[in-house]
């Protein structure tokens, strides 16, 4: 309840007084950003006539044909770097699965997203900046642990099972939050990717999840209109990576040509990690490079010959590893291939895969914002991922963090609505502000 009572009794009166005037829900008095991604959805999925709603959605936001994802193109990796504005050099998470410091596998472990404790996700920095900021977070991988010992304020881990509109109704709660209204929200969903590793994307068991996905933002839209938050909620819709094909004739059955006792390795579809018994390594490298120039099927690098530009070279968790990486379509054979291979045949197995080179267009992810910060029908330049940190941070109105980001503001500047609250506001005015852009913006969401 808003109680007016000493020093806080101005600001609530206009709170009540605003609300009152306008029918709104009471909200902070900071800009609210909603980021909303949907596990694996390519910039090719949208359609007018399968996904009418992202198909508007991206004409009247500020969007790019799509947004680049960082290498590997793998869904730990880019929510992370999204949440962090760093590369995976510098965050640590180089896959979902992935060697510990003891070369045994881990898989979203506290350590796998502790690399540098200095690093620390939005979510985390925009409640350090205090003065009523709040951030939810709605199974965002890597949001259940917590950093530098803080959580967000409100929080759900990561659970399947709860339907898609539950998970909505709980965000708009933590936005109207009496107490500790958020004004920063990120929230996972784990579709069309799911779906499309098992069955391929051009199934119709993705096409239905594409479609979900789509009737999600309509639900979006329509709790944010119902609450009559249009002019105050930043949205941003945007996915992680793309989504490729592979059929069982494009499996690598890397332990037909290398010995597997001469190393350990963690296979994760089109990427590996090859870390070679002592005295090993450069036998099971020279081993490797053999099979990769006659099969022509995937490269193998030594740590120092990473690409540059995949800005994962220069992390100590690839110290004596050996790292492959499959050409398009090509995938390495595991355990999780064998147990869809049992449910079908090899001439029917076809499935989909992501984690390629961050230049193949197959590995292309989405991005559409709209709301008060952005501008109205703008087709916008493509840019990085890792650049979505410092745009939230500027519409959050948010301080360098310590540790020093890998995006800029540069590339995703052009996105932004001319003075769109690039700084701090001060209460009182925040609210006066709010109450005229409702008076004058019109409905565009
Ligand atoms: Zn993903």
């Amino acid at each position: 309840m808003c109680r007016p009572v000493g020093a806080v009794a101005v600001k609530c009166l206009v709170a009540v007084f605003a609300a009152a005037v306008v029918g709104v829900a009471a909200v902070t008095r900071h800009p609210v950003t909603v980021v909303v991604s949907f596990d694996g959805f390519r910039p090719d999925y949208i359609k007018p006539n399968v996904t009418p709603h992202m198909a508007w959605f991206q004409k009247v936001s500020a969007a790019p044909p799509y947004m680049r994802s960082t290498f590997p193109t793998k869904t730990f990796v880019n929510h992370f770097t999204m949440a962090t504005g760093m590369y995976s050099d510098k965050h640590g998470v180089l896959d979902n699965y992935m060697f510990d410091k003891h070369y045994d596998k881990m898989h979203y472990t506290y350590e796998q997203f502790h690399y540098d404790d200095a690093v620390v996700p939005i979510w985390i920095h925009n409640e350090i900046n205090g003065d009523g900021r709040y951030s939810g977070v709605m199974m965002w991988p890597g949001s259940e642990f917590a950093y530098q010992n803080k959580y967000p304020t409100h929080i759900q881990k990561y659970n399947s099972s709860i339907p898609w509109t539950d998970r909505i109704d709980k965000i708009m709660s933590w936005i109207k939050d009496e107490k500790k209204p958020a004004n920063l929200v990120y929230a996972y969903f784990e579709e069309p990717d799911h779906t499309a590793h098992l069955k391929a994307s051009d199934s119709q068991e993705t096409i239905n999840q594409i479609v979900r996905a789509d009737a999600t933002l309509k639900y979006i839209l329509d709790q944010i209109k119902h609450e009559k938050l249009e002019n105050k909620i930043n949205l941003i819709i945007l996915s992680d990576h793309g989504m490729d094909t592979v059929t069982y004739n494009r499996m690598i059955h890397l332990n037909e040509y290398v010995s597997n006792t001469t190393y350990k390795s963690i296979m994760s579809g089109p990427n590996a990690f090859i870390h070679p018994n002592p005295n090993k390594f450069d036998e099971v490298y020279k081993n490797l490079s053999k099979v990769a120039n006659t099969s022509r099927t995937f490269n193998v690098f030594k740590q120092d010959q990473l690409p540059d530009r995949w800005h994962m070279k220069n992390n100590t968790r690839l110290t004596d590893i050996i790292y492959l990486l499959a050409k398009p379509q090509y995938a390495f054979w595991d355990t999780y291939f064998e147990f869809i291979l049992n449910g079908t045949t090899k001439e029917k197995f076809k499935i989909g895969a992501h984690g390629y080179d961050n230049a193949e267009p197959q590995m292309r992810a989405i991005f559409m914002a709209s709301g008060p910060a952005f501008k109205k029908n703008y087709s916008a330049v493509q840019f990085d991922n890792v650049d979505l940190y410092p745009l939230i941070s500027r519409i959050a109105g948010l301080t360098e963090p310590s540790r020093q980001i890998d995006g800029t503001i540069k590339g995703v500047e052009q996105l932004l609505s001319v003075g769109a609250a690039p700084t701090f506001t001060p209460p009182v005015l925040g609210i006066f502000s709010a109450l005229l852009l409702q008076v004058i913006a019109r409905s565009r969401l």
